[in-house]
């Protein structure tokens, strides 16, 4: 993808963001507008459009994410109390980035999702 994408740009470094997790095949970083305490989004450096074709395209990829999104929650001190991590994806999902991203939310009550 690259020079279209926002967030293969933030891999690239070439728009700066709060990285708080690097592995060789995903980054983290915080969300510049936080809908809760703790904000993060977690993205695979290799573009994929959304969840569903990272999982199909590469399950392995996906299980790596996940990985440096439980480490974030630990590093944020979440584990104890709980958090959220979920994946808008297309039209439907609220997705308006199409580079597939978890968002990691916590540090205080969310509710319920569907409210
Ligand atoms: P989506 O609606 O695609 O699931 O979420 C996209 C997220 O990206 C939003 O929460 C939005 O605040 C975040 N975002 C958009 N532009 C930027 C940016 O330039 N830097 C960072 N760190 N986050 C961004």
């Amino acid at each position: 993808m690259g020079s279209d994408c926002l967030f293969c740009r933030i891999v690239a470094g070439e728009i700066p963001a709060t990285i708080v997790r690097e592995t060789a095949t995903t980054l983290a970083f915080r969300d510049i507008d936080p809908k809760a305490p703790v904000h993060v989004l977690v993205v695979p450096k290799e573009h994929y459009a959304d969840v569903a074709t990272l999982g199909q395209g590469d399950p392995a990829l996906a299980g790596e994410l996940l990985a440096t999104a439980a480490a974030v929650a630990e590093d944020e001190g979440l584990l104890g109390d709980g958090f959220r991590l979920m994946f808008n994806t297309g039209a439907f999902g609220g997705q308006e980035v199409f580079h597939v991203h978890a968002h990691l939310l916590g540090g205080a009550p969310l509710g319920p999702m569907l409210a």
